[in-house]
Parts: C-alpha cells; sequence; structure tokens
C-alpha cells in the first residue's frame, strides 16, 4: 500500500495513529459521490437515501447491522461494463465479490457473463437461470464433483489451473462424452495492487502456470494433445484493487508473446485472451479508479498493438470485474452502541456489527469511510475508530475517520464500498448472525439475502 498520508490538522497535529492519518473533510455531511451508490443523497431532514428511502426507515424495518444495495446502480456498472467493451468482448461477473440469485438475474438480464470458483457458487447460478455457456468455472483446486458438474452441465470454460487439472479435466469431459471448452490461467511474473506493480518474481503464489521456464508453453502442448479439451485461449489475472494500468500492459504483452510461440510450434492460434479482473474501486476520497471505458481502451489498445507486432489476429478478449461492478453499490448500515473517548489518541466507536460483516480491514488493512447517516450534525470533527462487537482487538471496520463529536449511542453510521468482499466474506464469529442484503430501488427496498437468525445457527448445529 503506497498510499500517503495527509499532514494532521493542528487540532489533531498531536494524535499518533498506526493507520493512514487524514485531516478532517471540510464538510463531514457531505457525501462524496466518488465513493457512494448513485442514487445515495441526503433529504431535507438530513438523513441519508438510496434510491429515495431514508436510512432510519430502512433501520427500521430491516434493522442493522444490514447491507444496502442500490439495485439501479449495479444494473447501471453493468451496463457500463458491457458496452465499454461491445460485441468483439465479453464481460465476466466476478461472483466471488458477491453472489445471489438476484444478482445472477440482473447480470443476466444486463448481458454479462458469471465467473464461479465453487459448486456452491455454480448452484447458485444455475438455480437463477444463468445458461451454462455463460458461466466461466475457475479455482485452483476444484474437486472431481466440480468438474463433472461443469461439464455436464455445458459451463462456457473451465479455466485450467494445473497440470493435474489439465489431465483430470480431459479425463472426466472424455468419460462423459463431451469436449470442453478451456483456457489456461498462467502467471504471468507480475503482480498488482493498489498503486503498485511489480514485474518479477511472482511466480511464488498458488494459481496459475508459470510463463517462466516455458511450463505454461508445456501446459498448452499438453492440453492441445488431449481429446476432451477444446483449448480456446490464455488466461490471466494479476491482483485486485489495481489503478495504474501498467501491470496489464505487462501482462498482456506476455500473454500475446505466448500466442505467438503457440502459433510458432503449434500452428494453432488460439482465438481468445482474458485477461482477468481487479480493477480498483474508491473507498474513500483518496482512491480515484478509472472508468469501464477508459479501461476497455487501454486493454483494447494493448492487446492490438501487442498482437499487430506479434502478426497475430486479434484474439477476443474477456474481463472479470467483480469488485468494480458491486463494491461501489452497497453500504453497510450500523448502530452506534458505545463510544469510548481516550484521551490523547481518538475515540473507539463500537458498532452492532463488525468483522462479521467485513473482514477486509483485519484481512488487508483495508481503508473505509464513514458518515453519520441519520441526521446531519454541525459539531466539530473527532477522531474515531469504528470498531465491531467481536472479541478481538484487530476487529476493526474503518481504522481512522472523522465524525461529529455529538455522535451518540443509537445514531446511525454508514461506510460506503462494502458491496463487495464484505456479504460474501461475513462469518458467524461469536455466532453472529450475518446480515441481509437489501437491494433498494425507485423507492422500494426488498430482501434478497435474509439475515440469519438463531435457529439458522442451531440447525447447523446437530448436537
Ligand atoms: C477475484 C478474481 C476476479 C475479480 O477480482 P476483482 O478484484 O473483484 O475485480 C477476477 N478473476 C479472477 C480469476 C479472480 O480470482
Amino acid at each position: 500500500m503506497s498510499r500517503s498520508a495527509h499532514p494532521a490538522g493542528p487540532r489533531h497535529a498531536d494524535v499518533m495513529t498506526e493507520g493512514h492519518y487524514t485531516a478532517p473533510p471540510a464538510d463531514l455531511n457531505a457525501l462524496d459521490a466518488k465513493v457512494w451508490a448513485r442514487t445515495v443523497t441526503r433529504d431535507e431532514d438530513g438523513a441519508v437515501t438510496v434510491g429515495g428511502i431514508e436510512v432510519t426507515r430502512l433501520a427500521e424495518e430491516f434493522g442493522t447491522p444490514a447491507y444496502f444495495l442500490d439495485e439501479s446502480d449495479f444494473r447501471a456498472r453493468c451496463r457500463a461494463w458491457a458496452d465499454a467493451f461491445g460485441r468483439d468482448a465479453d464481460v465476466f461477473y466476478a461472483g466471488k465479490a458477491f453472489l445471489s440469485r438476484a444478482v445472477v438475474r440482473w447480470l443476466k438480464e444486463e448481458g454479462l457473463n458469471l465467473d464461479v470458483c465453487s459448486g456452491g457458487e455454480l448452484t447458485c447460478a444455475l438455480d437463477a437461470g444463468m445458461p451454462a455457456e455463460r458461466i466461466a468455472f475457475h479455482g485452483n483446486n476444484k474437486t472431481v464433483e466440480e468438474i463433472e458438474r461443469a461439464v455436464t452441465v455445458g459451463v462456457g470454460r473451465i479455466v485450467l489451473d494445473s497440470f493435474q487439472e489439465i489431465a483430470r479435466v480431459a479425463h472426466i469431459a472424455q468419460q462423459l462424452g463431451k469436449r470442453q471448452r478451456v483456457q489456461i490461467r498462467v502467471t504471468v511474473g507480475v503482480e498488482a495492487h493498489t498503486h503498485e506493480f511489480i514485474a518479477t518474481a511472482h511466480e511464488d503464489q498458488k494459481f496459475g502456470i508459470a510463463l517462466a521456464g516455458g511450463q505454461a508453453a508445456e501446459a498448452v502442448r499438453r492440453a492441445l494433445t488431449l481429446d476432451g479439451l477444446e483449448l480456446i485461449g490464455i488466461h490471466s489475472h494479476i491482483g485486485s484493487q489495481i489503478f495504474d494500468m501498467a501491470g496489464f500492459e505487462v501482462s498482456a504483452r506476455r500473454v500475446v508473446q505466448l500466442l505467438a510461440e503457440v502459433r510458432d510450434e503449434h500452428g494453432v492460434e488460439l482465438p481468445e485472451i482474458d485477461l482477468g479482473g481487479g480493477l480498483g474501486i474508491a473507498y474513500t476520497s483518496e482512491d480515484d479508479p478509472r472508468e469501464p471505458h477508459e479501461i476497455a481502451k487501454a486493454l483494447g489498445d494493448i492487446v492490438t498493438r501487442e498482437c499487430e507486432a506479434a502478426g497475430l489476429a486479434t484474439p477476443r478478449i474477456s474481463v472479470e470485474p467483480g469488485r468494480a461492478i458491486v463494491g461501489p453499490t452497497a453500504f453497510t448500515l450500523y448502530e452506534v452502541g458505545t463510544i469510548k473517548p481516550l484521551e490523547g489518541l481518538r475515540t473507539y466507536v463500537s458498532v452492532d456489527g463488525g468483522m462479521s460483516d467485513n473482514i477486509r480491514t483485519a484481512l488487508y488493512d483495508a481503508e473505509y469511510s464513514v458518515v453519520l447517516a441519520s441526521r446531519t450534525s454541525d459539531a466539530e470533527p473527532m477522531l474515531v475508530r469504528v470498531v465491531g462487537k467481536h472479541c478481538e482487538s484487530g476487529d476493526i471496520v474503518v481504522k481512522d475517520a472523522f465524525l461529529p463529536s455529538d455522535l451518540a449511542p443509537g445514531d446511525l453510521i454508514a461506510v460506503p464500498a462494502t458491496g463487495a468482499y464484505c456479504r460474501s466474506m461475513a462469518s458467524n464469529y461469536n455466532h453472529a448472525l450475518r446480515p441481509p442484503v437489501v437491494a433498494v430501488r425507485d423507492g422500494e427496498a426488498r430482501v434478497i439475502v435474509r439475515r440469519e437468525t438463531e435457529e439458522d445457527l442451531l440447525r447447523l448445529d446437530v448436537g
């Protein structure tokens, strides 16, 4: 993480924090459009609203903590990606960011494809009616049962991740009398995170088959000889929360080089390349993500240029945004329970959720912002850390933020940009009940994933 810290304002200059320290925003009541779903605003009473509904009403009806997802924003982002990439490319939504049957239906209606990486995600996708040919199956250790099911239902592609899997999928497909469309996932020696990318020595991780040392070329050689497989292309995914296109540039160049080698050796031009996902979103006002049309143009230009240089026809491109579609569309609403000012340090604000509904801060040192959502306030800013109710001091939702100093128990606060990797990574730690996801659209709110109940917990515990 290379985000630079802003100098502290004079009132807070003596405050030392281990996190990133930012000066208070000019207006604590303002909602920075960058980090909020498109329909989020404040009404005349000062309450935050989404899809025209005040959070105070939403909290009454659905309780807290809860995720509120702006359906029209989700659909608009799907369309923006589909339009940006056009007819000569395919957009696969990465289901692991957040998947539910409602989401699958929206994707289907908006013309997107879907990445899954487990039998559970595949079941959800098929149950909600996603055509199998629009599904890609990923993962570094798919079980035999998962592969059998994927091949049987006829998923559009399986992305092969190891030499064993090449043989395994080929064998299963052959036994089932099928020829499965596959891509080979390669590691291009590039790893990108946020504002940095590193272009050496990143073969040291579990995914894919290294281009280095001719391993990927060997994988292609094997796949081309196996009757059960139809090799349609090469896949690469270089990281997450990426803002800098330089990593994709190196990745695309190396993948195209492999296509040229394959043509030279086998006389085969593989028709597709998949450049993965990982496009960054704004979690705080300091992040500046690119728009889908800029990303599509940048990637298209890179691939076209590299293919021209290699004398190859431009392959069909696919991309796999997860976070960039769902991340900005939802926020988490919490109720403030206790407020503990620590003299000379900061004020700890405890909410009714925590690491069970947002593990990203603890897991990745992720940054989030927060606002007082049930009302506005003109009180002075106070430096806060928003923490959960779990038995863990690392149970932090927002490391450093400013909230009005008249904050009181019972106030509702909202953390934006929690649509991706929050509900999907939620846990039952401390027997917490995982929060619902409520879709809001045009003045109507409906639960798409309901809140867990204590009965749900006991049902799994068979005594
Ligand atoms: C996780 C993942 C994605 C999506 O990543 P985002 O950061 O959500 O865009 C896409 N493709 C693959 C193979 C992944 O593992």
